[in-house]
């Protein structure tokens, strides 16, 4: 027998990906949504998200933000396909002495960010469980067929970008665990990353029409883990230069007191929700240019390679990354 805890999450992906294939699919498993085929010229995106009480959020967590951030990481999902979201439904599974108004305060935390992004919520489930709640939620979004942007299309050469800071929302998480003692600005901006990350749809479909992206991928596993998946799949490797990583001040301070290795923990930290892309050397141009309007910043290049990712010291001297983020099975 294998356990989960043997394969990994992403062992379990691979036995079951080979069910996946229809001719209208033109992704199933393995990229951040599916998609199908919608008519000649247009797709379908469906990306689907759990959350389980003890493992991705904390009994003491705010219930709104709990909710909030099950919506906002699937629509993280779309934005990294360059995607427009529409629909979301939700499974909830509660055991049967669960505090409803529990429950109804996850609901208003996920429905405040369906009214911001202009998803509606047209259905769901729910069922009882004997242990932990568990929520699901599945979202689908629409765009045209020829900006899909896959995790598969990085060649050698291409420069590779992230949006926004990394670490925050790690940071946010050790704020919620409670053991650093850090200023009120600084906790109150690394909580707001936790429970409140902002999909970046805007960007994700600017840059879906500059038509310049060869690959993308939300960062959710951590920039290591989740740029090891677009060299993987692409059959590339990739070089991040240390000095360039994005952080924020919050997250500075953060590391700064609870004696955590800053870039370590930029490059590893899940949950950022920031958007990770490879831009073909001959088209950066027009990525640059919509740095004007969001939040950019170069952080290496996409090099002949096997799908490792090697991070460049000041002196020019290069490592390969051993450590990939987290596995959801820890395996
Ligand atoms: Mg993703």
């Amino acid at each position: 027998m294998d356990r989960f805890t043997d394969i990994g999450e992403f062992g379990f992906i691979d036995r079951i990906a080979a069910h996946a294939q229809r001719n209208r699919v033109l992704c199933g498993i393995g990229d951040d949504c599916a998609v199908m085929a919608a008519g000649q010229e247009r797709v379908r995106l469906v990306t689907v998200d759990a959350m389980v009480e003890g493992v991705h959020f904390v009994p003491q967590a705010p219930p709104e933000g709990v909710g909030y951030k099950l919506l906002a990481a699937s629509l993280s999902d779309v934005a990294a396909m360059g995607g427009k979201p529409t629909d979301a439904v939700v499974a909830v599974s509660a055991s049967g002495n669960c505090d409803v108004g529990y429950v109804e305060r996850i609901y208003n935390g996920l429905f405040a960010c369906a009214d911001r992004f202009d998803v509606a919520v047209v259905g769901g489930d729910t069922t009882r469980t004997s242990g932990a709640l568990v929520l699901s939620l599945t979202l689908t979004g629409e765009m045209a067929r020829d900006q899909v942007c896959y995790r598969s299309g990085a060649q050698v050469g291409d420069a590779v970008y992230v949006s926004g800071t990394l670490g925050d929302a790690v940071g946010g998480l050790g704020v919620v665990l409670g053991d650093v003692d850090l200023p009120d600005e600084v906790r109150t901006a690394l909580l707001q990353r936790h429970y409140r990350p902002e999909p970046r749809l805007d960007l994700g479909q600017a840059l879906a029409e500059t038509r310049a992206v060869t690959a993308m991928i939300d960062v959710s596993d951590g920039v290591a883990s989740d740029l090891s998946h677009i060299c993987q799949q692409s059959g590339v490797s990739a070089v991040i230069r240390a000095a360039a990583i994005p952080m924020s001040r919050a997250f500075v301070k953060f590391c700064e007191v609870s004696g955590k290795e800053e870039l370590d923990l930029a490059l590893t930290g899940g949950e950022d929700f920031e958007l990770l892309f490879s831009v073909s050397h001959k088209q950066v141009d027009k990525v640059e240019a919509l740095a004007e309007a969001y939040s950019i910043c170069r952080i290496g290049e996409i090099v002949a390679g096997d799908g490792s990712v090697m991070i460049e010291d000041g002196d020019g001297k290069r490592v390969l990354l051993e450590e990939l983020g987290y596995d959801h099975f820890g395996g």
